[in-house]
């Protein structure tokens, strides 16, 4: 895997080829129980700490809070994006990350 992934500029953005491809300003819609108790979950991200890849799987460490019930957690290999012929390709942050909830490499 040719892919070159970090984070930059104290987390806000994971670079995945030497360009910001994933802002930490998004709002993630989490399906329940990943984070918090809500159905879904919007978390605010503040900050990735982490990224890495998962199978074809981009995944990131973020710390984010709900927008509904104030929890502040870290989230653990949120999927962001996948590999596909080299490339990186975003996930929706609107789509719910139902990914999460079992194994984020199973597409893979
Ligand atoms: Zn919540």
């Amino acid at each position: 895997m040719a892919i070159a992934l970090r984070t930059l500029d104290d987390g806000a953005w994971i670079s995945v080829d030497d360009s910001r491809r994933v802002s930490v300003s998004d709002v993630w819609t989490l399906s329940r129980g990943v984070f918090c108790e809500c159905e879904p979950a919007y978390v605010l991200l503040e900050g990735f700490f982490g990224t890495g890849v998962d199978g074809s799987v981009v995944v990131a460490d973020a710390v984010g809070q709900c927008l509904e019930c104030g929890t502040r957690d870290s989230i653990d290999r949120l999927p962001v994006g996948r590999i596909v012929d080299g490339e990186f390709k975003p996930y929706s942050p609107e789509a719910v990350q139902s990914t999460l909830e079992s194994d984020a490499g199973r597409q893979a």
